[in-house]
């Protein structure tokens, strides 16, 4: 054989050689990716075709990572387990985050706080709590610069949500080099409204007490000033205005005063077993006899068949009366005013209706909070303080019962009171003649 021929057969064999060495490599490339990514240990046999000893060593310290990475991930579990427990059970909201700001742990109390985040292991904190305030404060928290509590706002489905916030960096338990953050949050929004709810009643408290205190303060300096000059009938005027508006701070006074009484933990009320139609026939009997209903019509039609309920007499009458007070004040001389008592359901159902001017569709649902009015001029000029229908409400929900108010501008408006009837009388209860 001529020696080119010779060394040709060599290099193909040669070449035939590498080339399967090449390809045990790829293979075992392969398998050795596909355990890493698994997480599962490369078995002997998956290192087919020999691919050499340096594999072999390769194979046994991937199979220790492995291994390790396995122990450290239950060991995680396991920690997390026993936050999870521990934390379940409490009745503040407790949230874990990581370095990346993902959620670790949150317990069940979060889930009240914020109904909506259900399934947040493993979210981005700002896909699932919706607010800068606290995505800064974890940053902190992490930086160890932090307040230790903060109060944020959160909108959770449209939902204004507050919350005061304690947070500290915690070792992270992922062995990583960033310290994870623990959140404790509690639920403070409704101490939030009432705030917000007493700072309104304040402010409305002054701007009323304002008005009439000014207007005295001005005619008590002119009268002091020119107590010489000033001619009797001006005197007289004057001394009648500071008189007006001195009765007006008196039923402001009357009205807050029998207010915070309601709402207070003793209300003060006097149950006592009462037939609520005589009861109502001898409110009417009096207003007929007041000056002020001279001249309107008020007529009533009283369901004399009720059992007696057990009910405040005084705080009822003065339910009935605030309303009688203003289906008087705001409709026009010659007015007809009506007043009925009738068993409907399970309630005895009280109406003051009346013909007057009626209010607006969009005034209805504010008509029984405090200092609400639909014509602020015609209010105070009538005396009015904007408390008679919230005293209205806050008497009838202490007997278990509902106020509401029906109106159409120009055709009148109907304010009800609705009260149980005892349960034992109901069957006793005769239906109202239709
Ligand atoms: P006020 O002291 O101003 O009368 P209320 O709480 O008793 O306060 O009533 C609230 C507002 O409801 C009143 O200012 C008035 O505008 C309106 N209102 C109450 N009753 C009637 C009625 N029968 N007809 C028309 N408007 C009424």
């Amino acid at each position: 054989m001529p020696f080119a021929a010779a060394l040709a057969l060599l290099l193909a064999a040669a070449l035939g050689w590498a080339l399967l060495r090449l390809r045990a490599h790829r293979r075992a490339a392969r398998a050795l990716a596909q355990s890493l990514l698994r997480q599962q240990p490369l078995l002997r046999e998956e290192l087919s075709g020999d691919p050499g000893a340096d594999w072999t060593a390769l194979r046994e310290a991937v199979n220790d990572l492995v291994a390790e990475a396995a122990r450290l991930r239950q060991l995680r579990a396991g920690h997390l387990a026993q936050l999870e427990g521990t934390l379940g059970s409490l009745r503040e909201a407790v949230l874990v985050i990581d370095a990346g700001n993902r959620v670790v742990l949150a317990n069940a109390a979060l889930e009240e706080i914020f109904p909506r985040a259900t399934r947040i292991l493993g979210q981005r904190l700002d896909a699932v709590l919706r607010g800068v305030d606290f995505l800064n404060y974890a940053a902190a928290v992490r930086r160890g610069a932090a307040a230790p509590q903060q109060e944020m706002e959160f909108v959770d489905g449209g939902r204004s949500v507050w919350v005061e916030a304690t947070g500290s960096p915690i070792p992270p338990l992922d062995g990583g080099a960033d310290a994870w953050a623990l959140f404790v949050l509690h639920d403070i929004t409704r101490q939030k409204k009432l705030e917000a709810v007493r700072r309104e009643f304040v402010a409305n408290v002054s701007h009323e007490l304002r008005t009439p205190l000014s207007v005295i303060k001005g005619y008590v300096e002119t009268l002091v000033d020119g107590h010489r000059d000033i001619p009797p009938e001006d005197r007289d005027k004057f001394l009648r205005t500071i008189q007006r508006h001195t009765e007006r701070l008196n039923s402001l006074l009357d009205d807050l005063l029998a207010l915070s009484r309601l709402e207070s933990a003793s209300p003060g009320l006097r149950h006592e077993p009462t037939d609520l139609a005589a009861l109502l026939g001898g409110v009417i009997d009096d207003y007929r006899a007041r000056p002020a209903a001279v001249r309107h019509h008020l007529d009533a039609n009283l369901h004399p068949g009720l059992p007696a309920l057990r009910l405040d007499p005084l705080k009822i009458s003065q339910a009935v009366e605030n309303l009688l007070d203003n289906a008087l004040k705001y409709t026009p001389p010659g007015s007809r005013v009506f007043v009925t008592l009738v068993p409907r359901d399970s309630e005895a159902q009280i109406c003051v209706q009346d013909n007057g001017p009626g209010i607006p569709a969009a005034d209805l649902p504010h008509l029984f909070e405090r200092f609400y009015r639909v014509d602020k001029g015609r209010s105070r000029e009538k005396g009015g303080t904007g408390l008679g229908l919230s005293i209205v409400k806050h008497i009838v929900q202490l007997h278990g019962g509902r106020a509401w108010a029906e109106s159409e501008p120009g055709k009148g408006s109907a304010f009800y009171l609705s009260l149980p009837l005892p349960l034992a009388d109901l069957a006793k209860v005769e239906p109202p003649p239709v």
